[in-house]
């Protein structure tokens, strides 16, 4: 078993080694580590649901009524009427006329890609994309042709020039996890037109956070009815765990009868469920939420610009990345910000590309707009303090 401490080493050497912190949640905002609290700019719960009274008691309800777990897979056990009611009210807000729940949105992008396309299959991917796209199309056994990130000349030349007998299927993060950019689906639908490809996006960013309403990055670009294939998380806007896909009635029950990740697992519990039937509701009952959450993005993506600070510059979504380069920095500086009662993810390879690691800010509709603005300051004053900015 030699392999793994060879493994440990190496990474710790690389400055890669990875941990588990244990922090106490205190509220959508705020977390707590041996009695001091910390502003969380890490978390992707961007509409601060996972606190939501209605939505916590929903999720106490399903336990008082209907125990813990579920007791086995949707299609052998049986299925919670939760589940029917939480798909077709998916299905109704991504305007399509079916969804099915997964149990992670890794879960369902791993299987409704292996179950579209297999080894005559070719999956166009943008190279930035997450990395349960990147398993499901391993899994699939398809050709894999990756595009650059976002370039539609390439992505073009790419589909004329790949002959294939089988589907054509481009795949592409909605909002990107590690960037906070938007893919040009309005583009990406008229090539897939244009050669005859099947689309699919993976909104697990973009569901409760772009578009009007929040309906995600094909109600953006107004092409709903060219996207076969949207994808979602309840895990991140909607504060509950689970993944899942909406679409035509056929791809549902083709999805329900083929995905191995869907068939072959234990169903999500009553009391998640549940919380992500609250949570949507509560998400379309108060679309001011989402504007909220879009005005403190958009007050923080401001306040980083004026500082000069490396950010995205045409990003819209709640993701911002500040990019330092190297991997060692950015823990570095994560740690000092620690001290600083500032939480923020260092982002390093394999997660994005060697030299792009970064602090990867997430802001939430719950944050205060002061605390944001006090906040900015800080990293703006360690990042340059430090002089650590390499671009
Ligand atoms: C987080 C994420 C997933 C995985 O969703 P989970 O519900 O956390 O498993 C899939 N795709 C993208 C783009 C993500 O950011």
């Amino acid at each position: 078993m030699q392999f793994l401490g060879d493994y440990l080493e190496k990474v710790k050497a690389k400055k890669l080694y990875r941990q588990t912190i244990v922090y106490n949640p205190v509220s959508a905002t705020h977390v707590q580590e041996n009695g001091q609290v910390y502003l969380l700019l890490a978390s992707n719960n961007y509409l601060g649901l996972t606190h939501d009274p209605v939505v916590q008691q929903a999720a106490i309800e399903a336990v008082r009524l209907y125990g813990t777990g579920s007791g086995g897979a949707r299609l052998t056990t049986g299925t919670h009427p939760l589940f029917d009611e939480l798909e077709q009210e998916l299905a109704n807000f991504k305007d399509t006329q079916a969804a099915i729940v997964f149990n992670t949105g890794y879960m369902a992008n791993v299987g409704v890609i292996s179950a579209l396309a297999g080894a005559e299959d070719v999956i166009f991917s943008d190279e930035l994309n997450h990395a349960s796209i990147i398993d499901g199309c391993r899994l699939s056994r398809a050709r894999v042709v990756v595009y650059r990130h976002s370039d539609m000349e390439q992505l073009q030349e790419l589909l004329k020039a790949t002959s294939c007998r089988g589907k054509r299927l481009i795949v592409t993060d909605g909002v990107f996890s590690m960037d906070g950019d938007i893919a040009p689906l309005d583009k990406i639908v008229a090539l897939a037109e244009q050669y005859e490809a099947i689309v699919m996006v993976d909104d697990a960013h973009a569901t409760g956070v772009i578009g009007p309403g929040g309906h995600g990055t094909a109600a953006y670009f107004g092409v709903q009815d060219k996207v076969q294939v949207q994808l979602g998380t309840l895990s991140k806007a909607l504060g509950a765990e689970g993944g899942f896909v909406a679409g035509s009635q056929e791809l549902i029950e083709y999805i329900r009868n083929k995905a191995r990740s869907f068939i072959f697992s234990t169903a999500l519990a009553p009391a998640t469920i549940a919380a992500g039937l609250a949570a949507l509701r509560q998400l379309r009952a108060q679309p001011a939420l989402v504007t909220r959450l879009q005005e403190n993005a958009q007050l923080v993506r401001q306040l980083l610009e004026y500082a000069q600070m490396p950010v995205v510059l045409d990003g819209v979504a709640p993701i911002i990345p500040v990019i330092v380069g190297d991997a060692d920095k950015a823990v570095k500086l994560t740690a000092e910000l620690k001290q600083q009662g500032i939480i923020i993810s260092a982002i390093r390879p394999p997660t994005v590309p060697v030299g792009t690691s970064r602090l990867r800010l997430t802001v939430t509709a719950s944050h205060d707009r002061k605390e944001l603005a006090a906040a900015v300051n800080t990293i703006v004053a360690t990042v340059k303090q430090s002089e650590m900015i390499v671009r």
